[in-house]
């Protein structure tokens, strides 16, 4: 039993999905002092709180994020449309930057952050730009890996955007780390994102890795970040011409002519990288992120937005590729920009929808307890077991008398909204 003080809470719910360990029908879970005590059949048990049809959940991993992003104005393209050019959106999305509040971006981050609270999000891997989705999350009660994003191929602005994300790690690192457990758990951290090879420098990525902190990029989003990469040409090239942000000659410096050779030259290998998209890796240098290739301790892994891919017509990903590899596949919503809304849940639907043969035990596992992972978090929160932290979601399930083949088909082939997340036990949202 735990050590922790205060009283034991007991839910329960008609299904457990543990994540570690197969599904359970009519357990109960018992916490104290947000720790898991006990995961067990619920006969006999006093329970304080029963959500009947539902299903318990570890809370929901987002592995790449943007919060301070809103949708595009005068959205054209919804699900169910041809697919859209990504390069397009990339114009419409520096346009609207361009042309936002920079007062705004607070705003947008704390309503976003509401909205992974909603959707039985526990942590989240954010990017920020504006700086205003680390005071968000401060005030959001769940965990976070806030990146500040650094990014321009031109030498100036390079070094413009890195000093602001050095400015802001210093501003906010006092605030972040203080009340840090001694658990080795965690609320917020902080990292660096070097934005992408086709809009940053390498000696950002170098810089980044020397910081010795947790890392994201975008990488091998599309096929035109290759052809940049290897020839310098390109729709890409000609967007970049377009908005000043090509650079001279001498200043096109890109590490090596493949998406992975900027997490794996030289002194970049070995770093905590999580890669955001990977759409395009070739099956050839999978194996760069199999276990083998790692240092010991190493965490790289890959956070596949499946909506956004689709939206852009990026539909081979290589995940099955991957996981078979035994590389670390997670998931992510990219932001309210690309995605029609912050939740994993959704995530897992779609993947499920478009993968029917994909084991659902495995497709939670990627938007739980593989995000965590990624993010150093798997000691304390992504499954539910003893000792870890009870982080929970709670999501209603479709009325059925009969025990399904597949109880993860209860959550993944339905529509059913989340109705509670629990943050080290306490109730953070309630549908009701
Ligand atoms: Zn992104």
């Amino acid at each position: 039993m735990s050590s922790k003080p205060g009283p034991v809470l007991t839910l329960a719910a008609r299904w457990l999905f543990p994540v570690e360990g197969d599904p359970l029908e009519g357990a109960c879970i018992d916490f104290r002092g947000g720790e898991i005590v006990a995961i067990g059949p619920r006969e006999g048990r006093l329970i304080d709180l029963d959500y009947g049809n539902a299903g318990i959940m570890p809370g929901m991993v987002n592995a790449h994020c943007h919060l301070e992003l809103e949708p595009l104005e005068n959205e054209a393209w919804t699900p169910g449309d041809d697919p859209e050019n990504e390069v397009s959106w990339l114009k419409r999305v520096v346009k609207q930057r361009w042309l936002t509040d920079p007062e705004s971006y607070a705003d947008t981050a704390a309503k976003h952050a509401s909205e992974l609270v909603r959707s039985g999000t526990t942590l989240v891997a954010d990017i920020t730009t504006a700086g205003a989705s680390g005071p968000a999350l401060v005030e959001t009660p769940i965990r976070s890996v806030i990146y500040a994003e650094m990014i321009g191929l031109k030498r100036l602005r390079a070094l413009t955007t890195n000093e602001a994300a050095w400015a802001w790690v210093n501003a906010v690192e006092p605030a972040l780390t203080r009340d840090r457990p001694t658990d080795g758990s965690f609320r917020q951290r902080i990292g660096l994102s070097p934005h992408a090879p086709y809009s940053t420098a390498g000696w950002v990525y170098h810089q980044a890795v020397g910081s010795g902190m947790p890392l994201t990029t975008h990488l091998a989003e599309m096929p035109e970040e290759l052809e940049l990469l290897r020839y310098g040409t390109g729709p890409l090239r000609d967007f970049l011409d377009e908005i000043g942000a090509w650079p001279s000659e001498d200043e096109w410096d890109p590490i090596g002519p493949r998406p992975l050779d900027y997490v794996r030259h030289r002194d970049l290998r070995g770093a905590d990288w999580l890669i955001a998209h990977a759409n395009y890796l070739e099956e050839k240098d999978l194996w760069q992120l199999s276990p083998a290739a790692l240092k010991p301790d190493q965490r790289m892994a890959v956070a596949y937005c499946p909506r956004t891919a689709h939206r852009f017509g990026h539909r081979n990903h290589p995940f099955r590729s991957l996981l078979e590899r035994g590389a670390i596949v997670c998931l992510g919503t990219d932001s309210r920009a690309s995605a029609p809304s912050l939740s994993i849940l959704d995530e897992m639907r779609f993947l499920r929808d478009h993968n029917p043969d994909l084991s659902g035990s495995l497709i939670v596992a990627m938007g739980t307890l593989f995000g965590a992972w990624a993010l150093r978090a798997d000691k304390f929160c992504g499954s539910l077991k003893p000792e870890k932290k009870a982080d929970l979601a709670v999501v209603a399930l479709p009325d059925q008398e009969a025990v399904p083949t597949d109880p993860y088909s209860l959550i993944l082939n339905s529509n059913l909204p989340m109705v509670a997340t629990w943050l080290e036990g306490e109730l953070v949202f309630s549908m009701s």
